[in-house]
């Protein structure tokens, strides 16, 4: 047997391995102190009560000979796939209901979205950034080509110059680590390079949902063009807490076109061969967060989510500390104070004030002397926490 030396290549998950490892080691020498998380990428839950009713009454069908659903369409039932385009239309990005493909969560078509490329294709990807796809790159045996997000372009990097050599670009947006958000333009400027260049984009939405000023795009389909050239995947992981419940979707315009061959058309076919679809009781969990009591409740929960940022991004700024995001995202990129390196500032806020985060070089080399803190955690304790590390930056005064 010949081993998938893509696989084989793949780098240990070693940041998040190695945060475990020096939490656990100082909770066993200092049991006294309450470590405080300021860098959870999951959602403080639960699931809101119209979700959990919906689900409830699904489970009661499955229970019954005569409401019994077996198989369901692998593109995904009809009726969350008609709520998902409905409500994107809605708010400016034109999509319908056959155009959506429901999965068990984003990640899932991250990288299943992949296999429309053949192997040995270049995927730009910016560097920091969500580590999943670049894994995936590896595995399909496709080539990572990095695409440096820095100071220098506020975390935003745009089409570099030139004729490239490339097959497609993956953007994310509400970023995942930095939190910087493309405006309007910008993802036009995306989308020419695209479209001049036939170049696919896989458009990650993961986090639209904490947009809330409308002059900025939580959709790719906002940009004229976009459906001749982007794939968009969106989840309910963040949007209404379903990071254990599972449900996402992948949107594959009819528009979308490559040398003569419909992308929807081939994933459609791609997916028959690949999975059975997601559970009916989770698509009925997943509809009704767009029921009228489904969107107040998530409503209220992405507020809270931006108004923990937002609290974290004053304890930032009151602790002089240079960052980006915390603003349409639950994410905020620190720059370490004092040239230290992300291990370093992990260990200074672990010691000096029992707070864990995320060390950006977990994230690509480029995240290499930043640091990830996240809105995800129960208010009180991020409130904890955020005086925990203004007492903490004394230290480094
Ligand atoms: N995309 C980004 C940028 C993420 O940060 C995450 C999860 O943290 C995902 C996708 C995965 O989401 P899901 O839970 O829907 O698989």
């Amino acid at each position: 047997m010949r081993l998938n030396s893509g696989l084989l290549s793949l780098e240990e998950a070693y940041v998040f391995a190695e945060v475990r490892q020096r939490t656990q080691r100082f909770s066993a020498g200092r049991p006294e102190v309450k470590l405080i998380s300021l860098g959870i990428g999951d959602v403080p839950g639960p699931l809101c009560p119209a979700v959990t009713r919906a689900m409830r009454r699904a489970v009661k069908e499955q229970g019954r000979q005569k409401s019994f659903h077996g198989y369901g369409p692998e593109q995904g039932y009809p009726f969350l796939r008609q709520q998902i385009a409905a409500s994107l239309t809605a708010t400016g990005a034109p999509v319908q209901p056959r155009e959506v493909f429901i999965n068990d969560g984003a990640k899932t078509d991250l990288g299943g979205l992949l296999d429309l490329l053949e192997p040995g294709s270049r995927v730009l990807l910016c560097d920091p950034t969500y580590p999943a796809v670049w894994d995936d790159c590896l595995i399909r045996g496709l080539e990572p080509v990095r695409l440096p997000a820095d100071e220098g372009n506020d975390f935003l990097p745009m089409p570099p110059p030139g004729k490239p050599d490339l097959d497609a670009v993956y953007l994310c947006s509400p970023a995942n680590p930095t939190g910087a958000v493309y405006n309007r333009a910008q993802l036009s400027a995306w989308v020419e390079y695209a479209r001049a260049n036939e170049l696919l984009i896989l458009f990650d939405a993961a986090y639209a949902p904490f947009i809330s000023d409308p002059a900025l795009p939580r959709s790719i389909y906002e940009i004229p063009g976009a459906h001749r050239c982007a794939i968009e995947i969106g989840s309910f992981s963040k949007l209404a807490g379903f990071t254990g419940t599972r449900c996402g979707y992948a949107i594959l315009p009819c528009e979308l076109i490559v040398r003569g061959y419909p992308l929807q058309t081939l994933w459609a076919r791609r997916q028959s061969a690949r999975t059975n679809g997601v559970s009916y009781v989770v698509q009925c969990g997943a509809a009704a967060v767009y029921s009228p009591a489904g969107r107040r409740q998530t409503a209220k929960s992405i507020a809270r989510i931006s108004e923990n940022a937002a609290l974290l991004a004053e304890t930032l700024k009151a602790a002089g500390l240079s960052y980006w995001g915390g603003r349409h995202s639950p994410y905020l990129w620190v720059k370490c104070p004092r040239g230290l390196s992300s291990w370093a500032f992990f260990d200074f806020l672990l010691e000096y004030g029992g707070v864990v985060g995320t060390p950006g070089v977990g994230f690509g080399a480029a995240g290499e002397g930043y640091f990830r803190f996240s809105a995800f955690g129960d208010p009180a304790q991020l409130q904890i926490g955020c005086n925990r590390l203004l007492r903490a930056m004394d230290y480094l005064r």
